[in-house]
């Protein structure tokens, strides 16, 4: 049993909740010692923690698959393959939905290792012609949304820029029917700017490398991407990386899904279109009057987007340089300025591309999906950005970090419950432990009245000028006393020296530590607002897709309410998201970065220990052994420690409680330390446990 095997042994403690001092250094210790023998996975009890080694390591071969298959958890060594396999077995068997999340700043394997349980559990998990092609399809899922929501960032080659769930769901027998992908906040703002560097999308890049020429030319796209204004004008291609290869896998994931070549084709229509669009340059023009007018002094690349997709030239080149106004009963055309104009154009290459993303996780949907009524068992798996802590912290981290303060809530009530009913499961006394409850933090931020998000509605849909200082005054009215609510006027009446905090900004002391947010263009983000005149331009496309994805362009439809804020909808998900998790019996992987330089085996202490406290790694060992650390089924208990005991040694002749019983009362153990339950032992300390080792050994 590899969990306790020689446990005075750092590197062999494979299992943090018998970790004794329990400290950050002992952790971080532990850890690196493990990391040092290759051993990337340790357990937190049923959680993994998975230290990237950035290299590949022979773990992951069939053979790995078949020893992992239908092993006992704590029997073997700490593998991501494990916990696969002990959920799958969970849902199988004992008819438990189950969930996976998956955590860990960005590089640090999160995506790695969600193809690794998928992988795992389609290998394991039935045959048959029908199951292997929904098996097909839902592994290929996969490529599509990378080569759509993923791009080369400084942090990650392949770095997701959405939040993914995928639910996989199996008939009684255990073997898969279908599934269900949720997608959460793309990050849309990199279809228009991205730092030196990094890169668009991979999708852009693979098209133009692999399209072949036919089809580029049926496009309008020109193969050499530093033609294009979205995409990097210093270096496209990446060393190791073949989008070209890439672009084909992509084409044939899409045909194993089942996509027809009509939407193949529609769909890679609307992509070149946002890439053309970075390609309209605007000027300005004197008009009559002497005003400045926004115009289009070359008209190609725009008439070969309205070729693309059934545009009028005119209407098109009307949207993007003027704007309706309703003024009483008259409607107004009014010129936009050039940077006016830059702005709806950015907007609506971004909104397309980000419902062009939706809709492409729908489409995959409508193939994988389960008919209504089966009876079915569901497999969910989350893979989801980690908490971000940046120089400088936006929106976007803003609502990062209030969906892992969520995840971090969801994580202490499962695990508790989880431990509370397995303590009446065994007939044990459960007394609970105090720990420190985030729902305070949740609910500064989601509190429907008075939370964060609230007040930015509220400032959003307020008529009149709004900017991010009525904003800010209005958080410090409402939360100025408010303990994990920080700001310059709160600092200025605690009289707080500490940390000054930056103009405009504001700090929320979160579970994981402190983060200073830039409240500048939380409005905006908020808002997300794109001129109607652009979607009804989109509706007026005589393109099914473009036009599907502007419902709102329909004249007849306007409707003078204001579409959803982005921070409401993120909001409404997450609950959605919890409500779901929350029905299931939760797994955890939590994912190290262990060096920012992407090099195979390095360990950068520092750094670790930094994800060690957003990942809140000392808190989950502190919960998870909140009642008894350790427990275990009273067969194998008994095997190992028989030989402690005159009376068990060599074999004993009643039950297995009995024998464990008599062999614990010979040793000189607190009766407190020990629990008996139904089936299993309870070991209050770890301490206790070692004792025991020490004597097995001597
Ligand atoms: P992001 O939040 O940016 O999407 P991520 O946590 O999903 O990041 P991954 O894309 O899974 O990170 O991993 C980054 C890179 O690290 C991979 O491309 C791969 O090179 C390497 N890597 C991750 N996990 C493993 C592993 N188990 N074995 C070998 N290499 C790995
Ligand atoms: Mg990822």
């Amino acid at each position: 049993m590899e969990a306790t095997a020689s446990l005075l042994d750092a590197a062999a403690v494979g299992d943090l909740v018998l970790l004794d001092p329990l400290t950050e250094e002992s952790l971080l210790h532990a850890l690196q010692e493990r990391f040092r023998h290759r051993d990337i996975y340790t357990y937190i009890g049923n959680v993994v923690i998975s230290v990237n080694p950035y290299c590949s390591l022979p773990i992951y071969t069939p053979e790995k698959v078949q020893e992992y298959h239908g092993c006992n958890f704590f029997a073997v060594k700490p593998h991501i393959y494990a916990i696969a396999d002990d959920a799958y077995r969970s849902l199988r068997d004992r008819d438990r939905d189950q969930c996976i999340l998956i955590t860990g700043e960005s590089g640090a394997g999160k995506t790695e290792a969600s193809k690794l349980v998928m992988s795992y559990v389609a290998a394991v998990c039935g045959k048959g012609e029908e199951v292997t092609k929904v098996k097909e399809q839902l592994l290929q899922s996969n490529p599509v949304l990378e080569a759509f929501g993923n791009a080369k960032t400084i942090r990650n080659d392949n770095s997701s820029r959405f939040g993914k769930y995928m639910d996989v769901e199996f008939d009684f027998k255990g073997e898969p029917l279908g599934g269900v992908i949720s997608n959460y906040l793309l990050e849309k703002s990199r279809i228009v700017r991205h730092v030196r560097g990094e890169r668009n999308f991979h999708i852009f890049y693979q098209l133009l490398a692999g399209g072949s020429a036919e089809l580029l030319q049926r496009l309008r796209l020109r193969q050499d991407c530093r033609h294009y204004g979205y995409l990097n004008r210093e270096s496209c291609s990446l060393p190791g990386v073949d989008d070209a290869a890439n672009f084909r896998a992509v084409q044939n994931a899409m045909e194993v899904i089942g996509f027809s070549p009509a939407e193949v084709t529609a769909l890679l229509e609307v992509t070149a279109v946002v890439l053309k669009l970075g390609n309209v340059q605007l000027s300005s023009r004197f008009q009559a009057s002497g005003m400045e007018a926004c115009s289009i002094p070359e008209p190609r690349e725009l008439e070969e987007i309205c070729q693309l997709v059934g545009l009028d030239p005119g209407t098109l080149e009307q949207a993007l340089c003027s704007r309706t106004v309703k003024a009483r009963d008259e409607v107004v055309l009014t010129s936009l300025s050039v940077s006016q104009g830059y702005y709806g154009r950015d907007a609506l290459a971004k909104n397309i591309y980000s419902r062009l993303f939706d809709w492409l996780v729908n489409r995959i949907n409508t193939s994988i999906q389960v008919k209504p009524g089966k009876q079915r068992k569901v497999m969910g798996v989350l893979d989801i950005y980690g908490f971000e802590i940046f120089q400088d912290n936006g929106f976007e981290q803003f609502v990062i970090n209030y969906c892992n303060e969520k995840l971090q809530q969801i994580f202490i009530l499962l695990t508790l419950k989880e431990e509370q009913e397995e303590y009446i499961r065994e007939g044990i006394q459960w007394t609970p432990v105090e720990f420190f409850d985030n729902s305070i933090i949740c609910n500064l931020i989601e509190n429907g009245t008075c939370g964060i998000l609230a007040m930015l509605d509220e400032e959003c849909l307020r008529p009149g000028t709004v900017s991010e200082d009525t904003f800010l005054g209005k958080l410090d009215q409402v939360c100025a006393a408010h303990r994990h609510y920080e700001s310059k006027a709160t600092q200025n009446a605690k009289r707080v020296t500490d940390v000054s905090l930056p103009p405009r900004c504001f700090r929320i002391h979160h579970y994981a530590g402190k983060v200073t947010y830039n409240a500048t263009g939380f409005i905006e983000k908020n808002n997300d607002l794109l001129f109607r005149d652009l979607s009804q331009a989109m509706w007026a496309s005589r393109h099914p897709l473009l036009r599907s994805l502007f419902p709102e362009g329909d004249p007849q439809k306007v409707s003078l309410k204001l579409p959803p804020t982005a921070g409401s909808q993120f909001k409404a998900s997450v609950a959605t998201l919890m409500k779901n998790l929350y029905s299931k019996n939760p797994n955890y992987i939590r994912c190290i970065k262990p060096n920012e330089t992407k090099t195979a085996m390095l360990f950068t202490p520092e750094l670790v220990l930094a994800q060690i406290r957003y990942l809140g790694l000392l808190e989950n060992v502190r919960v998870r052994r909140a009642g008894y650390a350790f427990r275990q089924l009273y067969g194998p208990f008994l095997e190992r420690y028989k030989m402690l005991c005159k009376k068990t040694w060599p074999r004993w002749a009643g039950s297995e409680r009995t024998g464990v019983e008599a062999l614990l009362a010979e040793l000189p153990i607190p009766a407190e330390e020990l629990a008996y339950g139904h089936s299993k032992l309870f070991i209050r300390s770890p301490r206790t446990l070692f004792d025991l080792e020490r004597r097995r050994q001597e």
